[in-house]
């Protein structure tokens, strides 16, 4: 089962693509989480990345789409895969479309977890970060059990430095403008599924496995 999920920054694509990976067994790929773990060791793909990241902008298509396409081809792979946050634009929709069809392989869903900019805003200002696993919470929708500390690993929480209400604006601008796209794209191509992304998570997931199937 091949998944992309779909959806503005902040709409909750993270959240659900870990709990489709939990319950299909399958790697979560997240190029989000990719870069903030480059960035953290300090390679030179993380820098490169995050003087685009720090202004809300799209890392270039070149430095993301060979990264994915190898990834895809690991052998935790073999049985699917959820991606997420990947692919941001046409060209990178078209790579992976070509990359897979040289398999003789493609994807079988783009799930569009839909929320109003609205919403987003006031969402990403309580997103909390950790860095160490990847696992994400919100301070009033989804807290942990200890402020300010992973409950899956123990490691502090951070509050993403592009999560600040300028650069959340400048970003939801770039996801109308380079991603929105990818809706009529995967439309064409007939794997778009729509869920509305505004009721609680778990609301969300049990919309995403009636599509998934059990
Ligand atoms: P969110 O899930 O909140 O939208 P991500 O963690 O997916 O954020 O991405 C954070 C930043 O990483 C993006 O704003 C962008 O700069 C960069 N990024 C992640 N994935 C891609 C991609 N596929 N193409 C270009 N840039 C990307
Ligand atoms: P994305 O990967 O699309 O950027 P996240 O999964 O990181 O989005 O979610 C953004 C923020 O919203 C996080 O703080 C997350 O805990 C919270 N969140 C996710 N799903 C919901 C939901 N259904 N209702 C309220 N808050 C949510
Ligand atoms: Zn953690």
């Amino acid at each position: 089962m091949k998944i992309i999920m779909l959806g503005a920054p902040g709409a909750g694509k993270g959240t659900q693509a870990k709990m489709i990976a939990d319950k299909y067994s399958i790697p979560h790929i997240s190029t989000g989480d990719i870069f903030r773990a480059n960035i953290k060791e300090g390679t030179e793909l993380g820098q490169k990345a995050k003087t685009y990241m720090d202004k809300g902008l799209l890392v270039p298509d070149e430095l993301v789409v060979d990264l994915v396409v190898d990834r895809v081809q690991k052998d935790d792979c073999a049985k699917g895969y959820v991606l997420d946050g990947f692919p941001r634009t046409i060209p990178q929709a078209e790579a992976l479309d070509a990359a897979l069809a040289k398999l003789n392989d493609k994807v079988d869903y783009a799930i569009n977890v839909e929320v109003p900019d609205e919403n987003i805003i006031k969402r990403m200002s309580g997103r909390r970060a950790c860095v160490a696993c990847g696992a994400t919470y919100h301070i009033v929708h989804i807290p942990t059990k200890v402020e300010g500390i992973c409950d899956r690993c123990g490691a502090e929480l951070i509050l993403r430095d592009d999560d600040k209400p300028e650069t959340v604006k400048k970003r939801l601008d770039v996801y109308h403008d380079q991603t929105q796209p990818l809706i009529d794209y995967y439309t064409n191509s007939g794997i778009l599924k729509e869920v509305d992304g505004t009721v609680d998570m778990k609301d969300v997931f049990a919309a995403i496995i009636d599509i998934l199937g059990e």
